[in-house]
């Protein structure tokens, strides 16, 4: 069997980190959340975190946190769980009832769904658009030319909170052009937090003013 990754000491390495890198570019640390990625763990490694304190967790798919997360919900209902991977329109309704935020709001007829289920469920998560800032054919997100009428769009027809923007960079250029990019997006559309930095990445991603860092392999080891 693994060793066991030891989660509480990683969560301190790695906020040490975090206020390391924005103490040099001048960020007070506590506007960076740290989002714990505990997809693809079991239960157990997030509970781990939960009772070494942590509190903010993400998830790349529905089915498995829909498996993993209303326990732990119970439990620690001061906990908040992003979903951090591509949504079906068609799980709006389970993504709606389950995630505190949804970062990877792309495309209008997610909206819609999302704006349905809003209303139906009374219940309204936080949204992040996600931009595909590469130009990726593969990637999920909204292209840079298209994401200020998508945003327009979004807050006006269908009245969705939208909060910030999300970015994957693609893996083999340097991260920071594009933590810029989705910074200067974010700027000129009024829009505060920007989710962008994963294990590799996340001390440039703070200096380039990411709001939240998505960070599972540095907490919580390789995944199986
Ligand atoms: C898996 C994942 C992460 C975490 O990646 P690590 O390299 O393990 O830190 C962050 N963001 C997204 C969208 C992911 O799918």
């Amino acid at each position: 069997m693994a060793l066991e990754p030891d989660i509480s000491e990683n969560l301190l390495a790695v906020r040490g980190e975090i206020e390391a890198a924005a103490e040099e570019v001048g960020r007070n640390p506590d506007t960076v959340s740290l989002v714990a990625v505990s997809k693809s763990h079991p239960a157990e490694f997030a509970e781990l975190a939960l009772r070494a304190g942590h509190r903010v967790f993400g998830e790349n798919r529905v089915q498995e946190a829909q498996s993993k997360w209303p326990s732990l919900q119970a439990s620690y209902p001061d906990c908040s769980v992003h979903l951090i991977g591509r949504l079906q329109s068609n799980k709006a309704v389970n993504a709606v009832g389950l995630f505190d935020v949804i970062q990877t709001l792309d495309r209008e007829k997610l909206a819609g769904a999302l704006a349905r289920e809003m209303d139906r469920q009374n219940r309204r998560p936080n949204l992040f658009v996600q931009v595909n800032t590469g130009e990726e054919p593969q990637k999920a997100g909204v292209l840079p030319a298209e994401v200020d009428a998508f945003i327009k769009k979004c807050r006006g027809d269908y009245d969705l909170p939208v909060i910030g923007l999300m970015c994957i960079p693609p893996i083999d250029e340097n991260p920071a052009l594009h933590f810029a990019l989705l910074g200067a997006i974010a700027e000129r559309n009024g829009l505060g937090r920007l989710s962008m930095g994963m294990s590799a990445d996340y001390p440039t991603a703070v200096r380039l003013g990411a709001t939240e860092v998505r960070v599972g392999t540095a907490i919580f080891g390789s995944r199986p």
